[in-house]
């Protein structure tokens, strides 16, 4: 019975400048934790590629595929069978492994990687032969070694051979874990679950912080925040989520300051929380999914009025990406179907109707003192409430 295994490829270039080991740990840890619902593996590595091998019948390959396309750190990914290291294995093996694909395509070339430079064949050779036999057994294929249909390749590796139909494209980035950890501001928006990935795929692992203010806001509103970090987990790994009631806040602001200033005045409360939680939760920087000019608060000096309550780098991923590139992301991560349900955020119900575009610092500072912030904010601290979503 033939063997189909997958090769995971992280390629050299994403080694750049990393410890190669440790980059190697990380991405074999989070690829096993993705897998262990999915059935038994034995792991292998070697050259810059995982070997993943199932050790029951029964495992769906193709889920498998598709589980691994979302991690990080892996460049490119393929099902392959495993032959004994000789010609004739490899067609008897090979040939008939690819049958699905070559019945259904009309070119094909072999393209041969001879990682064992003691295997008697040399590549062009390997190539020629496999490609004749191809050719015997699938008499309506022609070659084509421009722009096939499909390339067969065939890897001579340390132990085994590995016959497959190509490779097919990785999530690419870093594996989640190789660049320390931040914490994302996420509201149920479009654009920070966008944010939260992005970030994710430099290598962050993300904590996730979520503001509410009942009864302005509903259970409804948080459970579509879980449901947003629920669907980032399958990028970004397990997210601790810290949940903190805003409404004191959000009340105290309305009570105390020009309605101009809600927006900016409730973002700097909210950064302020946001790195007591990232000390405490060792984050060494937040995360938010504001982007230049998308709404009439996000400009420059509203930024450079949030940045200044805090040290700690606010990042901010897609601040240079319009809102149609945004929502193609959502779309291709599946955040934006629950991004869209249309529950009431804290923001939008006390959101002014003319927001300052550029609150100057002295001004915001000055109508921040009508309240106790130093009590406002423990007092929110005090309250939060944290799960982990895995
Ligand atoms: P999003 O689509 O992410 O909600 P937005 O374009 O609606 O973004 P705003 O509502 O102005 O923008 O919020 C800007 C950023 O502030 C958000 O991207 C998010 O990082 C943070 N934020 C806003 N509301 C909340 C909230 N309730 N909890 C946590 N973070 C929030
Ligand atoms: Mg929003």
């Amino acid at each position: 019975m033939q063997t189909e295994i997958i090769l995971a490829k992280y390629g050299e270039l994403a080694l750049k400048g990393l410890n190669r080991n440790t980059f190697e740990d990380i991405l074999m840890k989070n690829i096993k934790r993705r897998l262990k619902p999915l059935g038994k593996f034995t792991y292998t590595r070697a050259q810059s590629t995982i070997y993943i091998e199932p050790e029951t019948p029964d495992i769906d390959l193709d889920v498998v595929m598709d589980n691994m396309k979302k991690i990080f750190g892996i460049a490119a990914l393929c099902k392959a069978c495993v032959c004994e290291k000789d010609l004739a294995d490899i067609s008897k093996v090979g040939i008939p492994y690819l049958e699905e694909i070559l019945l259904g395509v009309k070119t094909f070339k072999v393209e041969a990687k001879r990682a064992d430079k003691q295997f008697p064949l040399k590549s062009p050779e390997i190539c020629r032969e496999l490609g004749g036999q191809i050719l015997e057994a699938y008499p309506h294929l022609q070659v084509d070694v421009k722009h096939p249909d499909v390339t067969v390749m065939v890897e001579i590796r340390e132990k085994h051979a590995f016959v497959h139909a190509g490779n097919e494209k990785g999530a690419g980035g870093l594996p989640v874990g190789s660049s320390g950890k931040a914490l994302l501001l996420l509201s149920g928006g479009i654009d920070s679950p966008v944010a939260g990935y992005r970030m994710s795929r430099r290598g962050v692992h993300i904590s996730a912080i979520h503001y509410v203010s009942p009864p302005y806001t509903s259970d409804r509103a948080q459970e579509k925040v879980e449901q947003l970090c629920q669907k980032l987990t399958a990028y970004c790994g397990s997210i601790a989520f810290f949940c903190v009631p805003f409404t004191e806040i959000q009340e105290e602001i309305k009570k105390n300051c020009p309605e101009p200033y809600f927006t900016i005045i409730m973002r700097r409360l909210m950064v302020e929380i946001a790195q007591k939680i990232a000390a405490k939760d060792d984050c060494s920087a937040l995360i938010t999914g504001e982007s230049i000019g998308q709404v009439a608060s996000q400009t420059m000096e509203s930024m450079q009025a949030i940045n200044a309550v805090t040290c700690t780098p606010v990042i901010r991923p897609v601040v240079t990406m319009d809102k149609l590139e945004i929502i193609d992301l959502a779309q291709k991560i599946d955040t934006f179907d629950i991004s869209i349900q249309p529950f009431e955020d804290c923001c939008t119900i006390f959101a002014p109707d003319r927001p300052k575009t550029n609150p100057k610092i002295k001004n915001v500072e000055q109508y921040e003192r009508r309240m106790d912030v130093v009590v406002l904010v423990e007092r929110a601290v005090a309250g939060i409430m944290v799960t982990e979503i895995t």
